[in-house]
Order: structure tokens, then sequence, then C-alpha cells
């Protein structure tokens, strides 16, 4: 129950959404699609489920090639749209009765609907209409919508933005419960979202693919990508010299002949600072490497 995503690009018109883009999500695995607004999730998104064609490249799910006309693919997918269009006028065991009418699967509704308000928590809420409930509960019933003809893979686009922060435990509690018997691929432009709910983060911006990693190798991606050092000088360096030391991508003046020194690469930055304040005539006074975050090295890898 994979996918696979083969160089994938998409153009709007003129724009590039997506450029050449390449992952695979295993059987069983809970990967995050990391980035912010803008960088072609839902795009990829729309393409692996089938809404949309992409310009060039191939997905398969499941081994089946996905194209905009193969129902088939559908069977097997579970999509929870950006935004989570639903029908406010319908009743929620009405709308999951009218969902599950897509799917040759969802074939015995009564007992699978049944199934499906208990495991999404819809039974209080399941006469009521969909526009009375609020948010968490109306994404509740997104879930239960993607989830009514069982299918192996589950796609969720931002399945938890606008909600409050109970409700979105709730939601991660569920995605989480849901990812122990189906493959999940799901959007968020949140880190902690990511770290939270996967086992593996697939970062995007610009439409390309930036890290794909093991959440738990993904800090020794951020050491190999970004050393951040903070540095004191006896004197003040001027900013372009500070910028001009091989592989340092951002300087920040921090207080008095206190900076902060962002550098690419693995190489060890520190020798090179202390050649430059050798070459510039000053005298550092402190050196140290702090620990760089995920959060900053999303900020590294998607602000460039
Ligand atoms: P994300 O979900 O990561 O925020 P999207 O996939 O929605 O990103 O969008 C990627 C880029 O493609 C954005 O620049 C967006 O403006 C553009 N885009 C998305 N959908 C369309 C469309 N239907 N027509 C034109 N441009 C689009
Ligand atoms: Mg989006």
């Amino acid at each position: 129950m994979s996918i696979v995503v083969r160089q994938v690009s998409k153009l709007y018109g003129e724009q590039k959404a997506l450029d050449n883009v390449s992952f695979e999500v295993k059987t069983g695995e809970i990967v995050a699609f990391l980035g912010p607004n803008g960088a072609g999730k839902s795009t990829m998104m729309k393409i692996i489920t089938g809404f949309i064609p992409a310009s060039s490249g191939s997905v398969f799910v499941n081994g089946i090639e996905t194209t905009t006309d193969n129902k088939e693919i559908r069977e097997h997918i579970g999509y929870l749209p950006e935004n989570n269009p639903l029908y406010p006028e319908m009743y929620v065991r009405e709308y999951l009765g009218f969902a599950a009418l897509f799917y040759k699967n969802g074939i015995s509704f009564k007992k699978q609907i049944d199934h499906i308000i208990e495991v999404t928590g819809l039974a209080p809420e399941q006469k009521k209409k969909i526009g009375s409930l609020s948010k968490g509960y109306r994404q509740r019933v997104g879930l239960a919508q993607a989830l009514i003809h069982n299918p192996d893979i589950l796609i969720l686009d931002e399945a938890t933005t606008g909600l409050d922060p109970n409700q979105i435990v709730e939601i991660r509690n569920l995605i989480k419960d849901a990812g122990k018997e189906k493959t999940i691929m799901f959007s968020t432009h949140i880190m902690q979202e990511a770290e939270a709910v996967c086992d593996r983060i697939i970062i995007i911006n610009n439409g390309r693919i930036m890290a794909d990693e093991l959440k738990g190798n993904i800090y020794s991606i951020i050491k190999r990508q970004l050393q951040v050092v903070h540095v004191g000088f006896d004197k003040e360096p001027a900013e372009a010299d500070l910028l001009s030391i091989a592989n340092v991508v951002k300087v920040q003046k921090l207080e008095k002949d206190q900076w902060l020194i962002e550098a690419e690469g693995e190489k060890d930055i520190r020798p090179d600072i202390f050649s430059f304040a050798v070459a510039n005539d000053l005298t550092v006074l402190s050196l140290q490497k702090e620990e760089s975050n995920l959060e900053e090295v999303f900020r590294h890898l998607t602000n460039r």
C-alpha cells in the first residue's frame, strides 16, 4: 500500500508549482509533507489522488498509475482536501451515507457508517446538521468521509489547520490511531505538527523537495545543513566581512560585538571564524556552537 512519486512537475500556466518531485511513502508509514504556504503541498496531493493531472512524471499508488480517470485508485485512497469542503445542510449520518455511495467498498453501508462514526467520535453529533457543528467536529466529519470506504491510504491536507489546541490534539490522536493500520501522508505548514504525528518528514519549498528523512535523522541533516554559531569579538567587524567567510549564509548582530552566524555544510565553521579574526585584527572573546532546532532548519531550508 505504497505511494511512489517519480519526477513529477506541475505547471499552472507559466508558474511551476512542482519541479521534478520524487519520493516514496511505504506501507504503514506516517509521512509529514511539510512546507510553507504556496510550496506545492496541495498540488502534489491533488495529483496523487487523481483530481488533477501532472504536467510530467508519474505517480503510482499500490503499483497502479494514477490518472484523473482512474476510479480504481480512489478505492484505495481516503482524501481530506484542504479546507474540508462539506455540505452544511446535510446531517452527519446522511452525509456519510452519501459519501459511501461513491465507493464499491462502502457496500455494507450501515455497519461501516456505524463503525466510522464510532472511531471518529461522532456518535453524539450524528443527527445534527454539519453546518451546526464546531470546527473540530466538522474536521471529524471530514476524516470520517475519508475513512468511509476503509482505504489503505489516507491523504490529509492540512487536517488540523484552524483548530483550537484541544481539537488539534484530538484530531492528531485520530490520525495516529488510523496510522496503526494505514499508510498516511499529511501536509502541514507547522513544524511541531510534523514532529508530533509522523515517522518521516518530507520538506518541500517552491515545488522542490528540500529534505526527506526519518524524524530521528532530521536533526542530523540539520547539523549537516546548518550550523549556528554565537561569537563575540573585542571589536566591531563589518557585516559584509563576516558574510565573506566561506559557507556563511547569514549574520545577525545581537548586542555589542556579539554575532549570530549561520553557515551551511558539514565542515565546522569555527576554525574559519578564528582565521577571519586573525586576518582582521580581531580577538575572539567567546565562541559557541548552538544546537539548531527543527524550527531553524525549516526556516533555513524554506527561506532561500
Ligand atoms: P501549498 O498547498 O503548499 O500551500 P499549493 O499546491 O496550493 O501550495 O500551491 C503551489 C503554487 O501553485 C502556489 O504558488 C499557488 O499559488 C499555485 N497554484 C495552486 N493552484 C493553482 C491554480 N489552480 N491555478 C494557478 N496557480 C495555482
Ligand atoms: Mg495547501
